[in-house]
């Protein structure tokens, strides 16, 4: 008799652990909708599915969460490994200047169509799991309409769902907050929605994030505003952020000395958009630069290189991975197996690791969800 396994979640680590599945298992995928639909939206649409960092050593340093526990799954299923992985399965992939990899058609969709091409063998099951109980042998699975058996469990359920089936199972999560996310702001500028400003130095607690950022309808947002967004997923809201909009070597000072005859306005917007400049410097901008009191140099100096906002929450826009899942003390780093459950093994987001910005997170569930498959394939 072949060895039964349960997919719970049909998303990309559980697809990838199904699709390096022993075939000659009876594999199930359940999902509560379509499989990898959550894959659609990755890269706006074009599937940033790795980062061109092909030392697992430094691969791991942009994981603010789990990035010990990672070093032993990326020695062996790396960046190398999913471009292989890929390839094999017909998604060419290629690589940008910023180091992000894509697939060459830049459609997530056909990542998708390929993905399920290999997944024929398997049945999927559109049903919600709600309980997972594990019996003397093997493993019961309760759905709103029926209750499964099988041999092996493997849980995929992302970031947003999941936690109360583990704990169930004696299992602990770290609180989920979201990470690689916008921010609410006071100011908010609501004005300057849709204005970003390219190469900003954003410093919190003594660490500089440096990066573009974009106003929105009620904050911040953009590369920069994510990555600090990871590094702080846990801290408390409101806390205050300042930001140099200029990050660069201009000395103001010298530059209203050598334009004396240049007006204001006119001067800074050659550095900066000029909607954010009517915006923030609250001086008359058609002022000749001679004219202008040192004092006032002094506040123009100072609010385009020390804008201060208050950070108040997150908003709900970016790649919004999950900070928090599932306790990896609790989760052999080698084979993600439960250490509590034998035969239950836990990949992808619902872990308590998560990368940055940059096909980190993908990467996280192709190696989780492929070591997953090869540790189940050595069970009989
Ligand atoms: C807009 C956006 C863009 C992104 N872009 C990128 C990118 O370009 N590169 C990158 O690396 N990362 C990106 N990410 C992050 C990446 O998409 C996630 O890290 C990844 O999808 C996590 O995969 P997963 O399989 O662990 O979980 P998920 O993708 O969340 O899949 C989990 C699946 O489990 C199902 N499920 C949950 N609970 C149950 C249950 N009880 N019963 C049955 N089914 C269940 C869900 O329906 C879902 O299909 C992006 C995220 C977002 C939101």
């Amino acid at each position: 008799m072949s060895l039964k396994i349960a997919v719970v979640g049909a998303g990309p680590a559980g697809c990838m652990a199904a699709c390096n599945l022993n075939k000659d298992f009876e594999i199930t995928l359940f999902d509560k909708q379509s499989p990898l639909k959550t894959l659609l939206p990755t890269g706006g649409g074009k599937c940033n599915l790795a980062h061109a960092e092909f030392d697992f050593k430094e691969l791991v340093k942009n994981y603010p969460r789990g990035e010990k526990f990672l070093y032993s799954a990326f020695s062996r299923f790396g960046t190398a490994e999913t471009i292989s992985f890929f390839e094999n399965i017909g998604v060419k992939t290629y690589i940008r200047d910023d180091k992000r990899i894509f697939p060459i058609s830049n459609s997530s969709k056909d990542v998708r169509n390929k993905i399920l091409d290999k997944l024929h063998h398997c049945k999927f099951q559109k049903e919600e799991i709600i309980s997972i109980k594990k019996l003397s042998t093997g493993f019961e699975l309760t759905s709103k309409k029926s209750k499964y058996y099988f041999d092996i469990v493997i849980i995929s359920t992302g970031g947003k769902s999941g936690y109360k089936i583990l704990q169930d199972l004696g299992h602990t999560i770290s609180e989920p907050k979201p990470s690689l996310v916008g921010f609410k702001t006071t100011p908010c500028l609501k004005e300057l929605q849709g204005v970003s400003i390219r190469n900003c130095k954003i410093i919190c607690d003594k660490k500089e994030f440096i990066g573009d950022i974009i106003f929105t309808d009620n904050g911040i947002s953009g590369p920069a505003i994510f990555e600090l967004s990871s590094i702080n997923a846990r801290k408390e809201f409101p806390y205050n952020i300042t930001i140099d909009f200029l990050n660069s070597d201009i000395d103001l000072q010298e530059l209203f000395n050598n334009n004396p005859h240049k007006n204001l306005g006119n001067l800074l917007s050659e550095y900066l958009p000029k909607s954010l400049i009517h915006e923030i410097i609250k001086t008359n901008l058609n002022e000749k630069c001679h004219a202008i009191r040192s004092n006032t140099k002094e506040l123009i100096n100072m609010t385009l290189r020390n804008f201060v906002f208050e950070i108040n929450g997150t908003r709900k826009d970016g790649e919004i991975v999950t900070c928090g899942g599932i306790n990896l003390n609790e989760i052999n780093p080698k084979t993600f197996e439960s250490k509590k459950i034998s035969s239950l093994y836990v990949c992808g987001e619902v872990l308590d690791a998560d990368g940055l910005c940059g096909g980190y997170n993908l990467q996280l569930c192709w190696s989780s969800g492929y070591l997953c498959a090869t540790d189940v394939n050595l069970k009989e």
